[in-house]
């Protein structure tokens, strides 16, 4: 148990007075720090595995009574994970009064009473969150919060049956434990954070989070420095993203001194422009769908690859071609439908009636959809519905029983484009090339001289509608060794890779089977990428409001402030973009910039807040056009 007065990293002037202080407590602890009596206790039932709720209010109570923090913050708050169940007296009394069943003996995501115990779970872990508030705001007024800490990963959120919706609904502070990335994920990970924390808990509020300056990578090095860019760009990447920078080591003594390096410049430059940095509205014109009943019900023990891997990776072909996208909520999606022109169901499996109700009037009234491998294919509960729940507007059809998870693997296959090019392409011919006829559909713009694209996995057959075209086409497995048999035995299946059409509303449709998503995260081929990107432009049609050219890979989050318009461009072009740690910093630029203007803002004039260099901009057709020079780590440009 860690009793640590943490000014929660920003400047006291900078935050809410009576949120200054909040006190943290963890399983970890100080080595200076002193033992409360509650302490003791608390070890002690925990040790004998009694039960935490009985204790921890009088510790929370003793605590402030003692302190007088501001406010608590609090990790590993949730007591025991969904790979456990326990069957305590409490927990089978309090379950079989609110199921009317025993705790379910084993974990079967099939079996009625083991969802209703997921469920209960999150209903505990919720009224454990009200309850904390009661005694903290009892025992220390009505400011003293308590805010336990919430991971970046949904799927880290559901393992331990913490409701980011609910929790996001009553906090007033988010506190963040999240504190890395991940080689596959990258610093942008952390931007996908704050957007999607603050699109459940609105964007007038603080989301500060606990960023390690010691290093936690593959191993961890409690009281080494992280090596500074890699700590640096994490805080930066998530800033860009709305969270706010709030640093932490381990222990109060270090020997290695490098580390209070790290965190001052970021902080200074964060309170030198955080009138920009707060209270702020994101722009896009593109929706990820999500859902943590989805990560369960439909993820359940594999969500790492079938929810979380499609949403990545459809988010890193976003960010890679510079289109703003935000996550949305799949019970938001009529709040969220004025703002967006596309939603995306990166592989949303499980989505129920009601949810799928809502993507059908977006599309109604004129909005554009693009859903991948088994969107739409179960409902809240993971059960396999007969068709996809959203057929009418995908335009397509299963055929036979689908088969969950058939798309995955990486297998010898391939994805054949239509109509085919190659017999006007520079190359060998033997004179049975289809005749070139016809135009390729936007989708495939900057494939013209192939006539295939790698796969890798398997699609199952498909029902078209008439009216809808597909514009790939599965090539079967055929060997890859040895060599000399690496030849195709069937050139195309016919079955369905991507269909496309019109909807009745003007939106425009696209069903990918294929799970590019999910294989641009693992392989990171730049023909899933831009296949995926050519999707999203021809779906938002011109409703992008950004375009960014110039080499490099970069994170944009796109915002808007009253008679502002700020743009944050993240670097994230490195030797060490897919494998931590990054050492040095390498300059991108220079960059063409142009960014819609929005109702209110001229754009006559612009700022940049990281190099505070001269930015001439210029104005036409309600765009502004300026030009980057270089960005070593960031830039921001304020358009007024
Ligand atoms: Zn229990």
């Amino acid at each position: 148990m860690l009793r640590l007065l943490a000014p929660i990293g920003m400047d006291a002037e900078s935050r809410p007075r009576k949120k200054q202080v909040l006190l943290f407590c963890g399983r970890s602890r100080l080595g200076a720090d002193r033992i409360l009596q509650s302490d003791i206790k608390f070890f002690d039932d925990l040790r004998s595995n009694r039960v935490l709720q009985r204790n921890l209010p009088d510790v929370l109570r003793e605590i402030i009574e003692r302190s007088h923090p501001e406010g608590i913050t609090d990790n590993s708050w949730a007591g025991m994970g969904r790979g456990s169940i326990c069957y305590c007296e409490n927990c089978e009394r309090k379950f079989r009064s609110k199921a009317g069943q025993p705790i379910p003996r084993r974990a079967n995501w099939d079996d009625p009473a083991y969802r209703q115990w997921i469920l209960w779970n999150y209903d505990r872990r919720t009224d454990l969150w009200e309850l904390n508030n009661r005694i903290t705001q009892a025992a220390g007024g009505a400011d003293c919060i308590w805010s336990g800490m919430n991971s970046g990963s949904v799927t880290t959120q559901a393992s331990s049956f913490r409701d980011l919706k609910a929790i996001c609904s009553r906090a007033h502070i988010m506190m963040l434990d999240h504190q890395r990335r991940n080689d596959s994920t990258g610093f942008q990970q952390n931007g996908d954070t704050g957007k999607r924390v603050h699109s459940l808990m609105g964007w007038d509020k603080l989301a500060p989070e606990s960023m390690a300056m010691y290093e936690n990578g593959r191993t961890s090095y409690r009281v080494a420095s992280k090596p500074a860019a890699e700590a640096r760009m994490w805080m930066i990447a998530g800033m860009a993203g709305g969270i706010q920078p709030w640093w932490h080591h381990v222990g109060a003594y270090h020997e290695d001194r490098r580390m209070y390096r790290t965190a001052e410049p970021v902080m200074k430059w964060h309170k030198a422009n955080e009138a920009y940095l707060t209270n702020r509205k994101p722009v896009a014109s593109v929706g990820l769908v999500w859902s943590q009943r989805n990560t369960d019900f439909y993820g359940r023990d594999t969500a790492a690859e079938s929810v979380d891997a499609p949403y990545e990776g459809f988010a890193q072909a976003l960010i890679r071609a510079r289109v703003p996208y935000l996550p949305v909520h799949a019970a938001d999606i009529d709040r969220e439908a004025a703002r967006l022109s596309t939603l995306i169901l990166a592989n949303v499996g499980g989505l129920s009636d009601v949810e799928c109700a809502a993507i059908r009037r977006f599309v109604a009234r004129g909005g554009s959809l693009i859903a991948t491998g088994e969107s739409t294919l179960y409902n809240e509960w993971g059960d396999a519905r007969p068709d996809f729940a959203l057929a009418d507007l995908l335009r397509v059809h299963v055929q036979g029983k689908p088969v969950r998870g058939r798309r995955g693997g990486s297998i010898h296959t391939y994805l054949r484009l239509h109509p085919e090019l190659r017999a006007r392409v520079d190359g060998p011919k033997t004179g049975k090339e289809p005749a070139a006829t016809g135009q390729r559909h936007p989708a495939l713009q900057g494939f013209e001289e192939t006539d295939i694209i790698p796969y890798g996995g398997l699609l199952q057959p498909l029902r078209v509608d008439a009216g809808a075209a597909t514009l790939l086409t599965l090539v079967p497995e055929f060997p890859v060794y040895p060599p000399e048999t690496a030849w195709m035995r069937e050139s195309d299946s016919g079955i369905p890779g991507l269909v496309v059409s019109e909807a009745a509303g003007g939106g425009r449709v696209a069903y990918l089977a294929a799970d590019l998503d999910r294989r641009y995260l693992r392989e990171l081929m730049p023909d899933h990428a831009n296949l995926l990107a050519n999707l999203v432009r021809w779906a938002s049609k011109d409703t992008i409001p950004l375009h960014v050219e110039g080499a490099g890979l970069m994170d944009c989050h796109l915002y808007q402030q009253q008679g502002h318009t700020i743009l944050h461009l993240v670097n994230l072009t490195s030797a060490a973009t897919w494998r931590a740690p990054i050492d040095e910093l390498i300059p991108i630029g220079p960059l063409r910039v142009r960014i819609k203007l929005p109702q209110g803002v001229s754009g006559r004039t612009a700022k940049f807040l990281v190099s505070t260099a001269p930015a001439p901009v210029t104005v036409a057709g309600g765009w502004a056009e300026l030009q980057v020079k270089t960005i070593l780590d960031h830039e921001v440009i304020l358009l007024t």
